[in-house]
């Protein structure tokens, strides 16, 4: 039995676990990978596997650097399960179909700028690739085992990080007995808004863990509503419009339930709120449709009992159609403006920013991680001036952050997790962390008597007993 790494090992993209077990090959996730164009190209174009000896893929959840390179597999041949729980397949499908638009777009985008010296890309893959790669999901429930063959066994434990979210937890009959290996996927954190916390699984001999904040805490959530109340009463008071830029997948349903709850509790006023991200809207039904849902905590479910549904408030108005997205440049203030991309490097709010920079009676709410190099951290360091669509704007607006919302396991959730373990794993492998942070949490682990701790390169493959 052996697992080698080809993805998320020393970084943070490309998830990508293979198991092979006497030939049976199983692959945990299949992410895409993001960064810097030429590497990651690299990478996403040339597996480091035959996609057609694979004979089982099993994800975790639907971000995209989890699922997003499930249209390669396709592509080169893979035509095996996909399996995923319920939610992870209706959030797939349309993650895939997105991104596909992406990588078009960005392919069209790429050749006419190099038009004149002649440097052409082709798409990672298309529209019929999403599809294909769609039509592989088998969707699963919660808890339920799924044999692979009369070795191999597994079934999806909540992850709690965002919607539909699960840990794999196989279970291999090795020719030294029972084994129990557990892929964490991404993690959620102990304290949330929406989700049930993961519960560390028992008796697990193998862990593959994700370590993206494995030497950082995160602020409390306690912290949100005094911002949020400070914003939305300048922005009253002003008549002005708080822009927020947010991912379309769990960040823009929490946001939506602060609102909710907030001006249930009278902390702030009710004030138009709009979901202008078509992604966001669909996103935002899927929610509605499962709020019975395992992924969710009881607290969540207890609020929906006794206060109804929370992205149902009747300020909320959800906008599908361009024509009604640009309608909002006209209508005065107060209002909320809740759009992608997260971090202002494309889409609606980019049309948003260019309409409202320049007023001072404008807020721009960070809620988000802004990566180097984006027009969202440019404006969270200060910019004076910023450029949108080729056109330089001066930055009157006001830019405030809530560095809160996560949906990842903080150090001190990671620590609480594996030191959680009973009895502790006789080899830990952290995953999904830069190489920094996740060298700081194997000393700790190490500190805290896990021993057996490995931080595996791309590339590595590690037998098992
Ligand atoms: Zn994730």
């Amino acid at each position: 039995m052996k697992i080698g790494f080809y993805g998320a090992a020393g970084e943070v993209t490309g998830s990508r676990h293979l198991l092979d077990v006497d030939g049976f090959k199983v692959l945990l996730d299949c992410g895409l990978f993001q960064g810097h164009r030429g590497e990651s190209i690299e990478k996403n174009v040339h597996l480091p596997f035959d996609a057609k000896t694979l004979d089982a893929v099993i994800l975790s959840h639907a971000h995209i650097d989890h699922c997003g390179g499930l249209p390669i597999l396709a592509k080169r041949g893979y035509a095996g399960p996909v399996h995923c729980t319920r939610i992870t397949a209706e959030l797939t499908g349309i993650m895939l179909a997105d991104s596909a638009h992406l990588q078009e777009h960005d392919a069209l985008f790429f050749n006419k700028i190099h038009q004149k010296d002649g440097k052409t890309i082709e798409p990672l893959y298309g529209d019929a690739e999403a599809k294909a790669a769609t039509a592989l999901l088998i969707p699963h429930p919660f808890g339920e085992w799924i044999v692979l063959n009369e070795k191999i066994r597994f079934r999806f434990l909540n992850a709690g990080h965002v919607i539909g979210s699960a840990m794999i937890e196989l279970e291999v009959r090795a020719p030294k007995g029972l084994r129990r290996i557990v892929f964490t996927g991404d993690l959620g954190r102990r304290q949330t808004l929406l989700m049930d916390p993961p519960v560390p699984p028992a008796d697990v001999d193998y862990l593959l863990i994700e370590s993206t904040y494995g030497d950082r805490l995160h602020e409390s959530l306690a912290d949100v509503e005094p911002i949020i109340k400070r914003v939305v009463e300048r922005a009253v008071a002003e008549k002005g419009k708080i822009l927020i830029p947010s991912f379309a997948l769990e960040r823009t349903q929490e946001l939506l339930f602060v609102f909710d709850k907030m001006i249930r509790e009278k902390t702030i006023p009710s004030l138009p709120i709009y979901v202008d991200s078509p992604m966001a809207v669909t996103i935002t039904d899927i929610f509605d449709r499962h709020l019975d849902s395992a992924s969710f905590s009881a607290e969540f479910k207890r609020y929906i009992c006794d206060e109804g549904d929370p992205f149902a408030l009747k300020s909320v108005r959800y906008v599908r159609s361009p024509q009604e997205s640009r309608t909002l440049n006209d209508k005065p203030g107060p209002m909320i403006i809740l759009s992608a991309s997260g971090m202002c490097e494309g889409g609606r709010i980019l049309h948003h920013l260019r309409n409202n920079i320049e007023k001072d009676s404008t807020t721009v709410l960070m809620v988000g991680y802004q990566a180097q190099g984006t027009l969202g951290r440019r404006l969270q360091e200060g910019a004076k001036k910023i450029r949108i669509f080729g056109l330089e704007h001066p930055v009157w607006a006001r830019v405030e952050t809530v560095h809160t919302f996560s949906a990842h396991a903080d150090r001190d959730d990671l620590m609480w997790f594996m030191t959680s373990l009973k009895p502790a794993p006789r080899r830990i492998f952290l995953v999904h962390g830069e190489p920094v942070g996740r060298a700081k949490l194997a000393e700790r682990l190490l500190a805290a008597g896990l021993t057996r701790v490995a931080q595996p390169a791309h590339g590595d493959g590690v037998e098992l007993e």
